[in-house]
C-alpha cells in the first residue's frame, strides 16, 4: 500500500514538472538571421545573368520580377511597426481604421474575458489575439482577460493623471492610441505570477505579439516592467525580436543599421529592408511574392517580403 502512495506521489511530481517545463518551453521555432550585403546582391545579380546555375545561392530578394512603386512620406507614420514612445507621438495616419467594441463581437472574444464591455481594439489584432489564446488553451492556460485596448486621447490623458509617467504615457504618445496594443490580465492572479503571464512571456512572439516593456529594458523603453502590456507587430518581426532579445526601439535601429536582412524561420525565408523616406521615394517590390510596407514612425519604412 505504502509503495503505491510513493509511486503516485512520484508520478504526480513528474506530471507537474512536465507541465511546468511545457509552460516555459522554448518553442521549436528555428530562427536564423543574416545581414544581406548590398555588394553581394549586385555580384549575385551579375552572376545570375551569365549562369543560371548560380541561382540557388542568390538571396531570395534578388528576383528579377520586381516593379517600382512610390512611397509617400505619410506612410512613415502608419503600419504595424510604428514606434510610439515618449519621443515619437502617434500620427493621425497611424491609428487603425478597424477599431471595434469587442463586447459587440462575440466571434472575436471566444475563450477570454473582457474587464468591461467598453473595451475597443483593432478587429485584425483581436483576431490574432484570439488565435493566440486558442493556442494557450491547448497548453491548459485559459484564464485570459483583456483589461485595456484602444484608448482615445481623452481616456489616455485621464490615465496619465492617475498612473503617472513611470507607467503611463501622455495622450498621443501611447501605443494604446494606435489600436495595436492591449493590456492582458489573468482572472487567477497578477500577470507576473499567473500562468497566463508566463505563457505569454514565452510564447506571444510566435503569434505576432511582443512583451513591449520587459524588466531588463526599462532604460531603453523608458517605461517600467509591464508584464501585462503586449503590442502587435506581426510575423516574422516578433520572432526576430525574440531571437535577438530586442525591444521595438532596438529592432528598428538594427534594421536602420543593417539596411537589409534575411530571416529564415522554420525554413521559410523573409526579406526585410529599411528604406529611408524623405520625399516621394521609389522602391522596388516583388511581383511574385507578397509584401507589406510599414512605417517606423521616425524616418522611413520597413519592407517585408514574405516567403513564396
Ligand atoms: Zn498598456
Amino acid at each position: 500500500m505504502k509503495k503505491w502512495v510513493i509511486l503516485l506521489a512520484l508520478l504526480l511530481g513528474l506530471l507537474l514538472w512536465i507541465g511546468d517545463r511545457n509552460l516555459n518551453r522554448t518553442p521549436g521555432t528555428e530562427v536564423q538571421i543574416n545581414r544581406v550585403e548590398t555588394d553581394e546582391i549586385a555580384e549575385t545579380a551579375a552572376a545570375d545573368t551569365k549562369d543560371t546555375t548560380n541561382a540557388p545561392d542568390a538571396p531570395a530578394g534578388n528576383d528579377s520580377s520586381v516593379r517600382t512603386i512610390q512611397v509617400t512620406p505619410d506612410q512613415i507614420y502608419k503600419g504595424d511597426l510604428v514606434l510610439v514612445n515618449q519621443d515619437h507621438p502617434v500620427h493621425a495616419e497611424g491609428m487603425l481604421s478597424d477599431i471595434a467594441e469587442l463586447s459587440r463581437h462575440p466571434e472575436l472574444t471566444e475563450g477570454y474575458g473582457l474587464l468591461d464591455n467598453k473595451i475597443q481594439l483593432s478587429e485584425r489584432v483581436a483576431k490574432q489575439f484570439s488565435a493566440m489564446v486558442a493556442a494557450a488553451g491547448e497548453d491548459g492556460v485559459n484564464h485570459f482577460l483583456i483589461s485595456s485596448g484602444y484608448r482615445d486621447n481623452e481616456k489616455q490623458a485621464e490615465l496619465y493623471e492617475e498612473e503617472g509617467p513611470d507607467y503611463a504615457l501622455p495622450a498621443g504618445f501611447s501605443e494604446h492610441n494606435l489600436g495595436l496594443s492591449l493590456d492582458i490580465g489573468s482572472s487567477l492572479e497578477a500577470m507576473e505570477r499567473a500562468p497566463e503571464g508566463k505563457w505569454l512571456t514565452a510564447n506571444a512572439w510566435d503569434y505576432g505579439f511582443i512583451l513591449r516593456y520587459p524588466k531588463d529594458k526599462t532604460a531603453i523603453t523608458g517605461i517600467q516592467y509591464e508584464p501585462w502590456h503586449f503590442r502587435y507587430v506581426g510575423l516574422p518581426h516578433s520572432q526576430i525580436m525574440k531571437e535577438k532579445r530586442f525591444t521595438l526601439e532596438e529592432y528598428l535601429s538594427y534594421l536602420r543599421e543593417q539596411k537589409q536582412i534575411q530571416a529564415t524561420i522554420d525554413g521559410r525565408t523573409y526579406d526585410i529592408s529599411y528604406i529611408p523616406v524623405t520625399g516621394e521615394t521609389a522602391i522596388e517590390v516583388p511581383t511574385d511574392r507578397d509584401y507589406e510596407i510599414s512605417g517606423n514612425n521616425v524616418d522611413g519604412v520597413i519592407l517585408t517580403v514574405y516567403p513564396q
